[in-house]
């Protein structure tokens, strides 16, 4: 047997639970009783990883065949957290302010080192040439 929280199989017994054997891991040092199954037989870890793996963007069939869930038990996972967050990669897609300003300074050292080695060339200085011909 495994262990349901790290899938270790280095397992050993700790007595007794209320009548039932009571089992501890040796690799995460979680405690759980003989008869410890989550409903369909899946463990909470491996609707996570199916999860994230949706997440990442890939499709129900692909979680089928990489984890062994069927893909219809993996999409009433995906509803059930589907009200919990909505917008996660949205959210992923938008960079913190400490980026953006950490970006504004990569570009503006960029641009002066641009500057030292060719002329600067500067738009507003054709278009005050142009109004300066237009008025005489
Ligand atoms: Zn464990």
């Amino acid at each position: 047997m495994q262990c349901p929280y790290c899938e270790s199989t280095e397992i050993r017994k700790n007595g007794k639970w209320r009548g039932k054997q009571n089992h501890i891991c040796n690799n995460c040092e979680r405690q759980f009783i003989d008869v410890y199954d989550p409903p369909k037989g899946y463990s909470e870890k491996l609707k996570q990883e199916c999860l994230k793996m949706y997440l990442n963007g890939i499709g129900f069939r692909g979680i089928e065949q990489v984890k062994g869930v069927h893909h219809t038990t993996i999409i009433s996972w995906v509803k059930q957290i589907g009200e919990k967050l909505p917008d996660v990669p949205e959210e992923d897609a938008i960079p913190e302010v400490g980026e953006l300003d950490e970006l504004e300074t990569f570009i503006g050292s960029k641009s002066e080192k641009l500057r030292a080695g060719v002329p600067p060339v500067e738009q507003t200085f054709q278009d005050k040439t142009k109004s300066g011909c237009g008025q005489q």
